[in-house]
């Protein structure tokens, strides 16, 4: 795509982020990770995300946002909060308020710090959730947002956006990576890497997407 120019992955290891840096490294010519670290529940998503970075020889900052679990516990920061999907419209107790605000606003202090232009992130407004922070229009928002608060041109590239699990994994698929995502990333709310436990709605939701690219319903 942009073989010049420079690009930063909004970065944690598991599928959907580990897709789009493959995605990246395909379209952009030097290519960056950047990891939070806010006290996530399971220390191993970032060993997770250094190691895959380090096997693909990307550079990898990782920044500390431990404000952000001081801010507004949840289920991902702590162990005492029950991972639990949203009934009636409520959003699930993994919600964290403001994340990808600040995730992706530090991404561009740093895109422009290290001189690139572009950022990805992984966020997919089909997500099982409802994240309103996953949104399109919120990418597109704070896209012109940073521009402003920069006097600067950032591109934010959401390649998941309209993708369900079993086209991520067709996506993964495309670039040769399908046996990479599945072995090396981490999505599981319970820590275990690749397959992960089967259970949590994190673990339902990959395999069910997985099964279904592999039965071949994704054309
Ligand atoms: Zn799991």
């Amino acid at each position: 795509m942009l073989k010049q120019e420079k690009a930063i992955v909004v970065f944690s290891g598991g599928q959907d982020s580990t897709t789009c840096l493959f995605w990246a490294l395909k379209n952009f010519g030097e290519v960056e990770a950047v990891t939070f670290d806010y006290n996530q529940r399971h220390r191993l998503e970032i060993e997770c995300a250094k190691n895959i970075a380090n096997e693909l020889g990307v550079r990898h900052h990782i920044l500390d946002m431990s404000l952000l679990n001081q801010l507004a516990p949840n289920a991902l920061t702590r162990s005492d909060i029950e991972v639990k999907e949203g009934v009636d419209g409520e959003l699930p107790s993994t919600f964290v308020p403001g994340r990808n605000l600040l995730f992706l606003s530090f991404a561009g202090v740093l895109a422009r710090q290290v001189g690139a232009k572009h950022i990805i992130t992984g966020v997919c407004e089909t997500d099982f959730s409802g994240y309103p922070d996953c949104r399109d229009i919120f990418v597109k928002s704070l896209n012109v947002t940073l521009n402003l608060s920069m006097d600067d041109h950032f591109v934010i590239h959401t390649p998941l956006m309209w993708l369900n699990k079993a086209e991520t994994w067709a996506l993964a698929d495309e670039l040769g990576k399908l046996d990479y995502v599945r072995e090396k990333t981490l999505t599981c709310y319970n820590g275990i890497i690749a397959d992960g436990c089967g259970e949590c709605p994190a673990c339902v939701l990959r395999k069910r997407g997985l099964d279904e690219y592999l039965s071949g319903a994704v054309k």
